[in-house]
């Protein structure tokens, strides 16, 4: 008969619990010392445990090799019936689960009560309630537990377990006061995938470096998890471990799949998108784990840039990566994981996955790419022949890179940059020009931002939110005031002032030069305003700006909070 890995692994000793020794320990010098507490708080995530330990605990204070000198250590025997009839969960008189989520109700607490009340099955053994999930017991069933804790009868202990704690914390708070509690650390990927390959070499089994990390990181935390994912594995047929085969019985996406989403969106492709989620989608895909996976595969690049070492990514997830480093930004990432990170729960429920998941794709192709000030004030101050960002660490596509973009004023537009503009407006905008006037302009004002920002000029777009046209001569000459005034803007925007006519001349014929002043300071400002003030006022000059062009991205920045990281 075939046991599974997960069961036949299953610590039977304070030992053999993997990564939690500061519980263990504890409970082990406990029992060894005879000072066993009436009641414990097992707090934790999933499948770190929790219920192995309270097993383990249960089994030593009742191990029927004690006497023998077997147990001086704290250690149970592990073999002795006692032992083998808790380690496998059969009925036991004297240890009690109790799944807290199936049994809520005050008459549990009160049977509860009165079976605490019976004593152990012999004078030398211990009863144990294990009561797992505890948060989802009733204040009913607390008060009655409470109860019971206040004046515990001999040789009774109660083990609570709970990935909520802090459930308790309000809904039980007197009894939480007289539990030991113990918190259980999350496994971390590299522990799990260290005792997943002493389980596999113990049953001669050969698994490829890939594959265990595969393994690792889906068990996310749980070592009950890495040894179940391996039977499943297993149960699929014998052999060699391989990556593919842990792929598809998990029915994982494959590394690069991450990638070449990775890819599109350095690359601005942003049509390439839907056709990519499409085909996930068809291919039965849960995009659910898609999100999930593109987040770990974002969070391992981010780690990389930095200068981190992403232990739990393939040796050729590894190599992809590092070969992209130039193409993908810190900042960048970073924006991603933040706003997967806050569509991650409302996603799980949603039954728009597909279009959720397209949206948030589509606006990381689309998102102006994170740029340090140093690198804007640098890139607008090089003047009109200084390329869109010389300097900049964003890691913009080359021009050239992107011809798939969905719309052609895209492509004209970021073309336009650096050419002459009358060329290229005659492409972008096919009417004819309205002559220009200083009503019109102001009332479409928030189009020549925009057109700015389409043609690759973002940052000077941002730094023109707060200005507005405030006279046009008869030559032409359109006079931009900025306000309030600043510094920073008003250097960077004159800077521009070639490529702002430019924008303006898609729109309006006939205007010839823009110049940039400062509006008149109505309220006195302090003189020296720290330089970190001023960079958060840009910043939130920008995402102001941002929302009033976009009521799209608004909706976004609000939905996702957004924040620009400079
Ligand atoms: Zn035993």
């Amino acid at each position: 008969m075939y046991i599974s890995l997960a069961r036949k692994y299953r610590p039977k000793t304070f030992a053999d619990v993997a990564v939690q020794s500061h519980v263990s320990n504890t409970l082990k010098g406990a029992i060894a010392r005879g000072r066993v507490a009436h009641g414990y708080l097992m707090c934790g995530p999933r499948g770190v445990g929790k219920t192995t330990l309270a097993r383990v605990l249960a089994m030593a204070l009742n191990c029927e090799r004690r006497s023998e000198g077997a147990g001086k250590d704290g250690e149970p025997c592990g073999e002795c019936l006692s032992c083998t009839r808790i380690w496998s969960g059969s009925a036991s008189l004297d240890v009690v689960e109790i799944d807290a989520a199936s049994n809520r109700g005050v008459d549990d607490a009160r049977d509860l009560r009165e079976r605490a009340m019976y004593s152990p099955s012999s004078d030398d053994r211990y009863k144990v309630y294990i009561v797992d999930e505890a948060h989802m017991l009733t204040r009913e069933a607390w008060n009655a537990l409470l109860k019971i804790l206040e004046e515990p009868p001999p040789r009774v202990v109660f083990v609570f377990a709970t990935t909520e704690p802090q459930k308790i914390a309000q809904a039980a708070a007197p009894v939480l006061s007289r539990l030991q509690r113990f918190d259980f650390k999350r496994i971390g990927a590299a522990d799990v995938r260290m005792r997943l390959a002493a389980v596999l070499l113990a049953e001669k089994l050969d698994a490829d470096d890939d594959a265990l990390t595969m393994l690792s990181r889906a068990a996310d935390g749980s070592m009950r998890d890495a040894l179940s994912l391996t039977d499943q594995v297993l149960a699929q047929g014998d052999g060699r471990i391989t990556a593919e085969r842990v792929r598809d019985a998990l029915g994982l996406v494959a590394e690069d799949e991450y990638i070449g989403m990775l890819d599109i969106i350095a690359d601005r492709r942003a049509g390439d998108v839907f056709t990519n989620v499409a085909r996930l989608a068809d291919a039965g895909v849960d995009l659910g784990s898609f999100i999930s996976g593109l987040a770990d595969m974002i969070r391992a690049a981010l780690a990389l840039q930095l200068g981190g070492t992403a232990p739990d990514l393939s040796t050729h997830a590894r190599r992809l990566l590092q070969e992209r480093q130039t193409r993908l930004n810190a900042g960048d990432l970073l924006r991603m994981l933040t706003a997967i990170g806050e569509l991650e729960p409302r996603f799980r429920r949603s039954a728009q996955q597909q279009l959720l998941l397209e949206t948030l794709l589509v606006r990381f192709a689309l998102l102006d790419r994170t740029v340090s000030l140093e690198a804007v004030l640098q890139g607008i101050t090089a003047g009109s022949h200084g390329a869109a960002q010389p300097s900049a660490p964003a890691a913009l596509p080359p021009v050239d890179r992107a011809p798939e973009l969905p719309s052609s004023s895209f492509i004209d537009a970021s073309r336009a940059v650096g050419d002459p503009p009358g060329v290229e407006i005659a492409k972008v905008q096919a009417s004819p020009p309205t002559p220009i006037e200083l009503n019109n302009v102001v009332e479409r004002w928030g189009d020549v931002l925009s057109q700015l920002t389409t043609s690759g000029r973002s940052m000077l777009a941002t730094a023109l939110e707060r200005s507005l046209p405030v006279a046009v001569s008869r030559q032409g000459l359109v006079t931009i005031e900025l306000d309030p005034p600043n510094e920073f803007n008003e250097k960077a925007v004159a800077a521009g002032s070639r490529e702002i006519l430019a924008a303006i001349s898609t729109i309006f014929s006939g205007a010839t030069r823009v110049v940039v002043k400062a509006a008149v300071k109505v309220r006195p400002e302090p003189i020296a305003a720290p330089k970190r003030l001023t960079e958060e006022a840009v910043k939130v000059e920008r995402l102001a700006g941002l929302r009033k062009r976009d009521p799209t991205l608004s909706a976004a920045i609000d939905a996702l909070d957004l924040e620009l990281l400079d």
